[in-house]
């Protein structure tokens, strides 16, 4: 391309200086035939004139003034044929100082189909590139600064009434003992929460910047989860819950990060839990085939309206019925979520209704992370 470029510049100037000097030589000899004829009919009519005469001399200052003169023509000639293109070049540089002084709105008229053209569409496409590229950076920023003013609110609002706590402990007024273990009680939750929120945070920044380092193995995906499902039994009877898992296959083996994929159904479970304390019951479903195993994890009782339905992965979303009950949380265990199945090339799909709110999970079977795994699912 660039050569290109370059070859086509170049024939062309070649191709206006042949030009020019065929013009100058035309000019030129016209002109010494003219004065030839001029000195000769003047001549004959006895009518000499010294000036005519010496331009029909040819010694070295009339031929030196023919020279300039020709010189003289070939520039004028020469400057007529290049100052289309000296316009274009003109407008592409104007345009470059106007994008070097960051106005990134500026685009150069493309005319004709020659090496200028080529570099104001290529000029043209830069800008754009780069209109994309800050407006990608602008987003970054803006997505970065909600970020921290959620992390500010989610740390201060724990953190105040644990102040608030501890002032009440260490006040002048004496707390009967029953108030005292109360307000410590508060206080060391509010702590517990903020640890939590920390850790999430810290797990969220470490796998969204690729800063964590997958241990892949084999996984029985089954075993995993019933294992969950165990572990999480006392917050099931807490809630008064019920659950069953169902599964096609008594064994699923699968490639992944085994405490990963703890992590995502952990946090899909307690999901289950936390939201669907009114439906009962929490089923799971494994379905494994050669491929794919697909996992469902479903609960009952709160619907999300399907407006909210593709921002629940999003970090620090929270469905508002959430935020205005009392099922404390983050907003990032989705995110978590999305990003472990991401890194194991998989998808994960929500829908809600009344017949269920369903997290869809599917992994592949044989997930090899030296490979592009990504769209492997359809
Ligand atoms: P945490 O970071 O502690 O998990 P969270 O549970 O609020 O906080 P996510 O797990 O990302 O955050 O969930 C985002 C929102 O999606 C929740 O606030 C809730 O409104 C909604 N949600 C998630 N799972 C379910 C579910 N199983 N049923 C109904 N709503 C759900
Ligand atoms: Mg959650």
């Amino acid at each position: 391309m660039k050569n290109d470029i370059n070859r086509r510049f170049h024939t062309r100037v070649i191709a206006n200086i042949f030009y020019s000097a065929v013009v100058t030589v035309l000019i030129e000899i016209f002109l010494v035939t003219n004065v030839s004829l001029v000195a000769a009919y003047m001549r004959n009519t006895q009518r000499d004139n010294a000036f005519v005469e010496m331009l029909t001399s040819f010694d070295v200052v009339v031929i030196l003034i023919y020279v300039v003169f020709g010189i003289g023509i070939f520039t004028v000639t020469f400057l007529l044929l290049q100052e289309k293109s000296m316009r274009y070049i003109s407008r592409i540089s104007d345009a470059m100082q106007s994008i070097s002084h960051g106005d990134l709105n500026i685009t150069v008229d493309i005319e004709g189909d020659d090496e200028f053209s080529v570099m104001a569409a290529s000029l043209n496409k830069m800008v754009e590139d780069l209109r994309g590229l800050m407006d990608k950076e602008r987003e970054a920023e803006r997505t970065k600064n909600e970020l921290i003013t959620n992390i500010a609110h989610d740390l201060r609002t724990p953190l105040t009434s644990i102040i608030g706590y501890l002032e009440l402990l260490s006040g002048e007024t004496k707390l009967d003992p029953e108030v005292q273990k109360k307000y410590i009680g508060i206080a060391y939750v509010k702590t517990k929460r903020l640890e939590k929120l920390i850790e999430d945070l810290f797990g969220f920044t470490k796998l969204n910047y690729g800063k964590i380092s997958m241990h892949v193995s084999k996984v029985d995906v089954v075993k995993l989860i019933s294992q969950l499902l165990e572990e999480f039994y006392p917050s099931f009877v807490d809630k008064n819950l019920s659950y069953e898992l169902q599964s096609n296959v008594p064994v699923q083996t699968i490639s992944a990060d085994g405490n990963l994929l703890a992590r995502l159904f952990d946090n899909l479970i307690n999901n289950a839990i936390k939201y669907g304390a009114d439906g009962k019951r929490i089923l799971v479903k494994v379905h494994g085939s050669e491929e794919l195993v697909t996992v469902q994890v479903i609960n009952y009782g709160y619907v999300i309206p399907e407006e909210e339905l593709p921002l629940i992965f999003n970090k620090f979303y929270r469905v508002e019925h959430s935020r205005s009950t009392n099922t404390g949380g983050t907003g990032l265990g989705l995110a978590i979520a999305k990003n472990i199945v991401d890194m194991h090339g998989g998808t994960i799909e929500v829908s809600s209704d009344l017949s269920g709110t369903v997290f869809t999970v599917k992994l592949l079977v044989d997930f090899d992370i030296n490979k592009e795994n990504f769209g492997k699912i359809g």
